[in-house]
């Protein structure tokens, strides 16, 4: 048997672009303040008006506030000092890899170079955890603050290992409101979250009024992300020593994920490639638009690269969805961002990629999509899920159903490069790992059944 041929061409360099731990970035990038374009900033909930620090501080960290609202140098700077205690977390599992899919492009007999950055190899499994860090530091570093606890809601539970793992690293209490529906179905998280030592609550809960409410009215709910947002900012009104974290439709996720993106960057120009091509899945947008913010003024300024957003056929909100202000939650508690939205009262298909179910995207990649900087693909279900499988059985990588996604961009992009010949660079965002969603695949992909 010809074994080389499986492997593809590996002789003329290496599969794994390394940086050294010296090059870590030391600055996250602000695209917000290079952007030809503004991204306007949220209104109050209720009022016609620009949200002010002060009508949230008691539910985000003011840092967090700072951001969002882009003031004083996060208005001005494109460049944000990474606090010198992240950088030293980061090491841990940063740089992390870009790596050659070289089996792939074999197995495709595709001319194009495809590339995946590696988002999975941190302490939660996904690029959550490099944002849920930095929120939870903020929340330490507050003047004159009793914060002791962050508070968060969580679906398929990503987001809920990711801050229940910062919390750990920094010293507080979390407390995870999980969907009911996934709290019992999917065990693995919830036990994770419980081994980093957070509290987990099934929501609806007893703890909140909104919960208690949900549950008088309806004892079987099987909760909703609304809810359980709903529960969480109830949780941290109670008490002046809580602060709420959010992991994906912010701003702020999106400049710490940034450190993605100037990864990759430094990455490529190691081995003097410059992409055709970046693709990436979205949920709230925060990994893809940390991927690409670093290569958007280069496309601004003439260079041919194209930016596709991938996103799940039953949820389009980039691709279907309306431009226009929008909340955040089910109950409009939060700010109204100026986004794609199918609505904040959308209720998403129970797809098994629970970090996409997101209604609306973050204001920063809305306006790239609304301006034409960013294109966008959906991909139905059943071939995301076989990309995975690809994906598993040429790299050896279980992607997850979220990064699928970003795989099946790729593979579709370098097909097309195969039928006109192009000699394509294509790079994608491997956001997260698969192995506590196998049960999702089996169900897709029909595991139980012997091949
Ligand atoms: C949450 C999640 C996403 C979607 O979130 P973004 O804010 O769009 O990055 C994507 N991939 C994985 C693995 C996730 O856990």
């Amino acid at each position: 048997m010809n074994l080389e041929a499986r492997l593809g061409d590996v002789t003329n360099s290496d599969n794994k672009i390394i940086l050294p731990e010296s090059q870590l970035p030391q600055h996250w990038y602000n695209i917000v303040a290079e952007l030809p374009f503004d991204v306007p900033k949220p209104l109050h909930p209720i009022e016609d008006r620009a949200v002010e620090i002060n009508d949230f501080d008691w539910l985000w960290p003011r840092e967090c506030l700072r951001i969002e609202l882009q003031e004083e140098e996060y208005g001005t700077d494109a460049w944000i000092a990474i606090p010198e205690f992240i950088s030293d977390v980061y090491r841990r599992y940063r740089p992390s890899p870009l790596v050659r899919a070289r089996s792939l492009e074999k197995h495709l007999g595709t001319p194009a170079e495809i590339y995946f950055k590696r988002e999975d190899l941190n302490p939660a499994g996904s690029h959550k955890f490099n944002t849920a860090l930095v929120q939870a530091y903020y929340a330490t570093q507050e003047e004159d603050s009793q914060i002791h606890c962050m508070v968060t809601d969580t679906g398929a539970g990503q987001w809920g290992a990711a801050l229940a793992m910062a919390c750990e690293t920094l010293g507080l209490a979390c407390s995870v409101f999980m969907i009911r529906k996934s709290y019992d179905e999917k065990p693995y998280r919830r036990y994770m979250m419980r081994m980093a030592g957070a509290d987990v609550y099934s929501s609806p809960s007893e703890l909140t009024a909104t919960g208690r409410q949900v549950l008088r009215d309806d004892p079987d709910n099987s909760g909703s992300l609304g809810i359980g947002m709903s529960e969480a900012i109830e949780f941290v009104k109670e008490s002046p020593g809580r602060r709420l974290a959010l992991g994906c439709m912010s701003y702020y996720a999106v400049l710490h994920q940034s450190i993605i993106g100037l990864e990759t960057k430094l990455q490529l120009e190691q081995i003097d490639r410059s992409p055709d091509l970046m693709v990436g899945c979205v949920g709230g947008g925060s990994n893809f638009t940390g991927f690409i913010a670093p290569f958007v003024r280069d496309k601004i300024e003439g260079s041919p690269i194209e930016f596709r957003a991938i996103e799940p056929e039953s949820i389009p909100t980039l691709s279907e969805g309306e431009y226009r202000y929008d909340w955040a939650d089910f109950s409009e508690l939060t700010p109204r961002i100026l986004m794609y939205t199918l609505g904040h009262r959308f209720v998403p298909p129970p797809v098994h990629s629970g970090g996409l179910r997101y209604h609306g995207k973050t204001p920063v990649l809305s306006a790239l999509v609304k301006n034409e900087v960013v294109g966008t693909r959906t991909f139905s279900q059943r071939e995301v899920f076989d990309a995975g499988r690809l994906f598993l059985k040429t790299e050896g990588v279980l992607a997850a159903p979220e990064s699928a996604h970003a795989v099946r961009g790729a593979i579709d992009a370098a097909r097309d490069a195969s039928k006109t010949g192009q000699n394509q660079v294509i790079v994608l965002c491997l956001s997260g790992h698969g192995y506590l969603d196998l049960k999702g695949f089996s169900d897709v992909l029909d595991l139980d059944t012997p091949n």
